[in-house]
């Protein structure tokens, strides 16, 4: 890793620092270099890897890399883990360089980097955290969360799958769901059940499983959208080593609390989907029909205006520490204002194209809209539904009583 020179605290002046330390990546790394065609100009909520998508990844893993090496690689994260320590603003303000200069969509990289390490980070003993975390950032591996289940989804911690102990290692045997990236994903955080006689938020343990794993088996669920970003992953008896335990046996649920609360932060920045280049080709979108001057238009484009302002102001304005950001009540909060930005823009986009936004006519960017419409309604229930998010604000944030 080079040696980092002096850091601006001011962002301008720090997106400027990283263009600078950025622009030897351009070549190799941004624009038509077969993480997205130059001729590609879809807009999705939910990105998701299709035909080609082991070329798109290796692209992905190697610009990690890269940019790890620059020492750019994590602002808010932690020193002893490669990161500057610095607020994430200036995490966000990278997230936007980083798009802004046109370099690979690091979405596969998304659970990783912002699930999986994050507990790590928090919860693991020295040598699983180093090792592991050191890992995502340098694009060696890839993570995914394996929390949902069959019957466990809004009532998480009603999670069935069994980890059983056999001496320094422990069984594992039941069914996730809904594991985003699970098919190119090397590790999984993995929420169990370790004692089934416990108080079910205090029988459950967290684990990382080696997704390569004997006992491993992943299964693509196909979407509406037409990608396939999600997944079933079965665990028969795969065994993990009790280093690979994430905290304390038994405190499975806080662990999970920090997972959650640092996804729901995160995507709703810049590395989540209401990116400033959605925001800009919407723009453009609304400018080149000349929607503005239609007063049924107007009204929707002020209702859209209203709430990413909403959103983005929430996120200037909330405390730049990392750790802020994995409290469940400022990820929910983020996260509710996020999807309110973007079912705006949604009903906006859908309002203004008709039609035009769902049957492609080869023109550019219309159908190039569409997998972004029919992308939102997901965003409501992944990281949790919006209900629970009002519930986790209501009584988490507010003190209010459970009904
Ligand atoms: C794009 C996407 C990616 C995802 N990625 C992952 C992943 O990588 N790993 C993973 O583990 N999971 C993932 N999920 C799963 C996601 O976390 C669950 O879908 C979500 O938690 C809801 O669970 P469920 O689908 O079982 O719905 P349910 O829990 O069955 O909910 C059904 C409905 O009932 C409502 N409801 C339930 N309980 C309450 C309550 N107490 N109060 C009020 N309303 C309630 C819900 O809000 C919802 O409207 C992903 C989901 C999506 C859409």
């Amino acid at each position: 890793m080079t040696a980092s020179p002096t850091i601006p605290t001011d962002l301008t002046e720090f997106a400027a620092h990283l263009r600078e330390r950025l622009a030897p990546l351009v070549d190799e790394y941004a624009g038509d270099t077969g993480a997205r065609p130059a001729d590609d100009d879809r807009i999705a909520a939910v990105e998701e890897l299709r035909e080609g998508h082991e070329a798109v990844v290796e692209q992905v893993r190697r610009f990690q890399r890269a940019l790890f090496d620059t020492g750019l690689a994590w602002p808010s994260g932690p020193a002893e883990f490669s990161g500057m320590e610095l607020p994430a603003t200036h995490q966000a303000v990278l997230d936007e360089v980083l798009e802004d200069m046109g370099f690979p969509s690091r979405e596969a990289l998304f659970v990783g980097l912002n699930i999986v390490a994050p507990a790590l980070v928090h919860h693991a003993a020295p040598e699983l955290a180093n090792r592991v975390v050191g890992g995502l950032y340098r694009g060696e591996l890839i993570g995914c969360q394996l929390f949902s289940e069959p019957g466990a989804g809004s009532d998480l911690a009603s999670v069935a799958t069994r980890a059983v102990r056999e001496g320094d290692e422990w069984v594992l045997n039941g069914q996730k769901v809904w594991t985003s990236m699970g098919h190119l994903a090397d590790v999984g955080e993995a929420l169990v059940r370790t004692d089934p006689a416990a108080p079910k938020h205090a029988g459950l343990t967290m684990f990382l499983v080696d997704m390569h794993a004997p006992g491993v088996t992943v299964r693509p669920i196909r979407q509406m959208t037409g990608g396939a970003a999600f997944n079933e992953v079965f665990l028969d008896e795969v065994r993990v080593p009790d280093s690979a335990r994430i905290g304390g046996v038994g405190e499975g649920w806080t662990v999970a609390s920090t997972s959650l609360g640092s996804e729901r932060s995160t995507m709703s920045g810049a590395a989540g989907p209401l990116t400033p280049y959605v925001t800009e080709r919407l723009v453009a979108l609304v400018r080149r029909l000349g929607a503005e001057a239609d007063p049924i238009h107007r009204r929707q484009i002020a209702k859209t205006v209203a709430a990413v302002t909403a959103m983005r102001t929430s996120a200037a304005l909330t405390p730049g520490s990392w750790t802020h950001h994995l409290a469940p009540m400022s990820g929910s909060v983020a996260k509710m204002l996020m999807v309110r930005a973007l079912d705006e823009i949604a009903t906006l986009v859908a309002e203004v194209l008709g039609s035009d936004a769902f049957v492609d006519s080869g023109a550019r960017d219309e159908f190039a809209w569409s997998e972004f419409v029919l992308g939102v309604p997901a965003l409501h229930l992944a990281g949790g539904t919006d209900e629970i998010q009002r519930n986790v604000i209501a009584q988490r944030g507010l003190g209010l009583p459970r009904r």
